[in-house]
């Protein structure tokens, strides 16, 4: 259960904040979780059950979003009952619903995507004598294009 989390990184903004799962957080510091804008370590007890780990894990993201929204100094928004309320509203609408959609809006329609791939067969199978691990990487791109995986563009 824990390391599923363990390591993970999140994009907040401009910066990648990684998940820490550390031992004996509740119990020494009376903290859930922690988040560290010096090292960008969100630390999360690993005790914790799998729903109120990701809660946590959800709630120092909302941290993290009002520090990357340049509220860091603001002591009028981004209050830690702000941030349990937003948190908690986020975890639900992001566990409830597929936002898988949303990854690949940047990168035209679907149809147009494959059309590309197939282009891009097209020109191996013309421009080579032995176009299959041209063939494989483009079809691997596509299928990572499929997961929305990142590295798709490269
Ligand atoms: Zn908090």
């Amino acid at each position: 259960m824990t390391q599923s989390l363990h390591n993970r990184t999140f994009r907040v903004g401009s910066n990648d904040y990684t998940i820490e799962m550390v031992n004996g957080l509740v119990r020494r510091h009376d903290l859930a979780g922690q988040v560290g804008y010096d090292d960008n370590v969100i630390k999360i007890d690993d005790a914790l059950c799998k729903s109120r780990m990701h809660e946590v894990m959800v709630h120092e993201l909302t941290h993290a979003m009002f520090e990357e929204a340049g509220y860091a100094d603001d002591d009028k928004i981004g209050s830690e009952d702000e941030v349990n309320r937003l948190g908690k509203v986020l975890h639900g609408m992001l566990r409830d619903n597929d936002f898988g959609f949303i990854r690949g809006e940047d990168r035209g329609r679907p149809a147009e995507i494959l059309d590309a791939f197939l282009q891009d067969i097209d020109t191996h199978l013309r421009a080579t004598p032995d176009p299959l691990p041209y063939i494989r990487e483009t079809m691997w791109r596509y299928w990572a294009y499929k997961e929305g995986m990142e590295h798709v563009d490269e």
